[in-house]
């Protein structure tokens, strides 16, 4: 009566990758067929009611929107660390699912240093985009 219980793997789980995956594609959705210039449907910022200034995320959904519609001047207009941010984070998708189609092993998706970065480059922008000089980063 020698016998080894068998192992449970939980980190495998695809349920939770899955869930991320279909509410940005119903965001997405939501997006594309309301456009967030005509519709208020959509909640406006806070941090801008309250203080006038432009937060890091101040026109993300108007970028998301001119992204979706091949608009990419627009976007950029609108929100330019959003559309960084979605180039960056397809190219380190790709690489991510690249490396696991191909069996090698994967990091995180997402190092606690690149994240530090990250933080710092919003700061930054939202320091830039909030001075008179720098108004091509207002959405
Ligand atoms: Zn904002």
């Amino acid at each position: 009566m020698n016998s080894v219980p068998p192992k449970i793997n939980a980190s495998g789980s695809r349920l939770p990758g899955f869930i991320l995956a279909g509410t940005l594609a119903g965001i997405a959705v939501l997006v594309f067929f309301f456009n967030p210039a005509t519709h208020k449907i959509y909640p406006a910022c806070q941090f801008h009611q309250l203080t006038g200034l432009n937060c890091p995320g101040c026109g993300m959904t108007r970028a998301a929107y001119a992204l979706l519609h091949g608009e990419f001047l627009t976007a950029l207009q609108d929100n330019a660390l959003f559309v960084f941010s979605m180039v960056t984070l397809a190219l380190r998708g790709s690489w991510f699912g690249w490396n696991k189609l191909c069996g090698r092993v994967n990091g995180g998706f997402f190092p606690a240093k690149f994240l530090w970065l990250l933080l710092v480059v919003a700061l930054v922008f939202t320091v830039l985009r909030n001075l008179p000089d720098f108004a091509l980063l207002s959405p």
